[in-house]
């Protein structure tokens, strides 16, 4: 802790800090308890003597500790951590919105979450009914002809769809050898192009940070499977020449992969179908509020047009003649199944529920309000930060520290200042397009008072990168640890208790050298 440095004065309190480190390990001692059985009034099994070996009998140290440290311990550390249900999380690119808990009861409910897949479909016809809708509000939104909700992120699904082009491709005798990619691009882009077997070939963008026709123009040729755009992309900015650019694509016999991982700009506005996309996915998981973050399940869906339609993942819910539902596994050209099951079910009915409950005017005023919200950032800090593109802003607005790097301030310093005042940071250094990018996504969450709250954290810490730069350099200060060596946390993260003694390399106070 450097309180003695923090000048500022933080609008919100971050978290709990309680100095008391509570560790659960120190605080055990022999015979304590968290539980009390009844006395056995049977004959005790001898596990090893039924089942043998498998049974592990030496469990290693155990912490010993009553029910009340144990829930403390635990509580504690949930409040050293940051949540969207504490405040704003401005991160670029992720959408981090907020989940409404109508989604989680219905996800709840008896018949849903206790469903099982080798359930047979005479009794699964409820949540046969909910893929069926979901498929079908998703070909609605996208202007796409069919979808598949089995990917389960949306790496997945760009794996997904890059692997149906691969197919459509083959089928017309010759997979294609290059995929193309904006420079702009989501890393994951590239990496699925290159796990799918092709080549990557750099894309650069124009002075708008769009597609450079020209450029395009000159990259594609018959050796051209696709090109993988995010639309809108990276830096918040609706590619206005898209119909042009699936012109240049189709004439070569190219195809147009769309990253809609950015949906939450163009639901009820703009449909991809309708701009000449040939395969995309989606992020239920950003887009359709379903939780994300820390591990948790994701899903992907990919929507495609009627020519890859055959290389859809297997199987597919189809309606009966008797207008039951069904899961069809007979289809011959399909690239085979992705995940097991039918995807991740219970982010369907998140997902489900969240479309349902706006209604179509809901979710385009949803979308309304997150391009709105993001232009009121841009608006109130353009000036205060270096604006690298001056293109129209959709739902996210990408600053750069170029300013502030002038007094040795850079986006990581005031990222992590930004903690200090109460929220988690904006998105740092990416896109690699933007030297020093400060990338900011609001979502349609938040209030006109919550965002107030965050410009004028953000002008503030503008101040102080000049008045007092170190203050910024150093943050945070209100954290329980201050900089962490991220390298070696990334690189040699160590993910269990190993004894008091020696001191944790994760933890020690080290200024970062580079972002
Ligand atoms: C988040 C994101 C992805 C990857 O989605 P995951 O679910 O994290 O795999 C891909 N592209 C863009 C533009 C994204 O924002």
């Amino acid at each position: 802790m450097a309180d003695e440095k923090f000048v500022g004065t933080p609008k919100k309190a971050t978290t709990h800090t309680n100095q008391n480190e509570d560790l659960m390990f120190e605080k055990s001692s022999p015979g304590k308890k968290a539980y009390r059985l009844a006395e056995l009034d049977v004959p005790a099994i001898d596990a090893v003597a039924l089942l043998g070996s498998e049974v592990r009998t030496d469990l290693g140290v155990m912490p010993e500790l009553s029910e009340i440290e144990i829930i403390r311990h635990f509580t504690r550390l949930s409040t050293w951590n940051y949540a969207i249900d504490l405040g704003m999380y401005p991160l670029g690119s992720c959408t981090m919105k907020y989940n409404p808990r109508v989604n989680e009861t219905v996800a709840r409910l008896e018949g849903i979450a206790e469903a099982h897949p080798y359930q047979p479909e005479s009794l699964s016809q409820g949540c046969l009914t909910i893929i069926k809708m979901m498929k079908d509000v998703l070909v609605e939104i996208t202007g796409m002809d069919a979808t598949t909700l089995q990917p389960a992120a949306g790496a997945h699904g760009e794996f997904t769809g890059i692997l149906m082009i691969r197919a459509y491709h083959e089928s017309h005798g010759n997979a294609r050898k290059k995929i193309l990619i904006p420079d702009s691009a989501h890393g994951t882009n590239p990496a699925t192009a290159a796990v799918c077997g092709y080549e990557v070939a750099n894309l650069k963008s124009n002075a708008h940070g769009m597609v450079d026709l020209d450029e395009l123009e000159r990259m594609v040729d018959e050796d051209t499977a696709a090109l993988m755009l995010t639309n809108p992309s990276t830096i918040g900015v609706f590619e206005s020449d898209i119909k042009k650019i699936a012109d240049i694509l189709h004439a070569k016999g190219a195809l147009l992969y769309m990253d809609g991982a950015n949906m939450n700009a163009l639901v009820g506005k703009a449909r991809p179908g309708d701009f000449g996309v040939d395969v995309m996915h989606l992020n239920l998981h950003k887009t359709f509020s379903t939780p994300h973050g820390g591990g948790g399940p994701g899903s992907g869906p990919v929507a495609c047009k009627k020519i890859l339609e055959p290389f859809l993942p297997a199987p597919l819910v189809v309606t009966r003649p008797d207008g039951s539902l069904s899961m069809d596994y007979d289809r011959p050209q399909s690239v085979g199944r992705v995940r097991m099951f039918y995807g991740n079910f219970g982010m369907f009915v998140r997902a489900l529920a969240y479309v349902l409950a706006n209604g179509p005017d809901g979710l385009r005023q949803t979308t309304e309000d997150a391009v709105l919200n993001a232009n009121y950032i841009r608006a109130k800090l353009e000036g205060t930060f270096e604006l690298p593109y001056k293109t129209q802003s959709l739902h996210e607005v990408v600053f750069s520290d170029k300013l502030q790097a002038k007094n040795g301030v850079k986006t990581g310093d005031m990222g992590k200042r930004l903690i200090d005042y109460g929220f988690h940071a904006y998105t740092v250094s990416f896109p690699l397009v933007v030297q020093g990018a400060m990338m900011i996504e609001p979502t349609e969450s938040e209030s006109r008072e919550e965002l107030d709250l965050l410009i004028d954290a953000l002008k503030q810490i503008a101040r102080e990168a000049e008045e007092n730069p170190e203050l910024v350099q150093t943050a945070p200060h209100t954290t329980r640890l201050q900089r962490l060596d991220e390298t070696t946390a990334a690189r040699k993260p160590i993910l269990r208790w190993k004894g008091p003694v020696a001191p944790h390399p994760v933890l020690v106070d080290t200024v970062e050298k580079e972002w």
